[in-house]
């Protein structure tokens, strides 16, 4: 009987190899969600719109509000009304960030 060339040598190995070698699972550790506690006004919309129930967007004060429940899908960041309230960066370069969209809405 021949055996498949996979079942002597194991691909799985070189294919987790492969996975933590490559760039964008190393960027997701660089990757952080980031409030300006100046700019926020408390006004929770963060929390209510977070898919996963992350609470540090709203409960922490400034800085990484990055945690363990924060998939990073920017909704957060989107929904905020108010400018650079809330951003993510990536290596300390904001890639997206909150803006006045309250001010733009035209109700005419
Ligand atoms: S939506 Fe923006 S302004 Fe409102 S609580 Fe969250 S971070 Fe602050
Ligand atoms: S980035 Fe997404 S998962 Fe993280 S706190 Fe904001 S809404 Fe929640």
């Amino acid at each position: 009987m021949h055996r498949r060339i996979f079942c002597r040598i194991c691909p799985l190995g070189g294919l987790i190899s492969l996975f933590s070698t490559f760039t964008p699972f190393k960027q997701i550790a660089l990757t952080k969600l980031t409030k300006n506690e100046q700019k926020c006004t408390k006004c929770g919309i963060c929390k209510r719109a977070c898919p996963t129930q992350a609470t540090a967007v709203y409960d922490k004060k400034g800085g990484d509000v990055t945690e363990s429940k924060c998939i990073l899908c920017a909704r957060c960041v989107e929904i905020c009304p108010y400018k650079d309230a809330l951003s993510i960066k990536i290596a300390g370069q904001t890639v997206i960030n909150s803006r006045d969209w309250l001010e733009q809405t035209n109700y005419t």
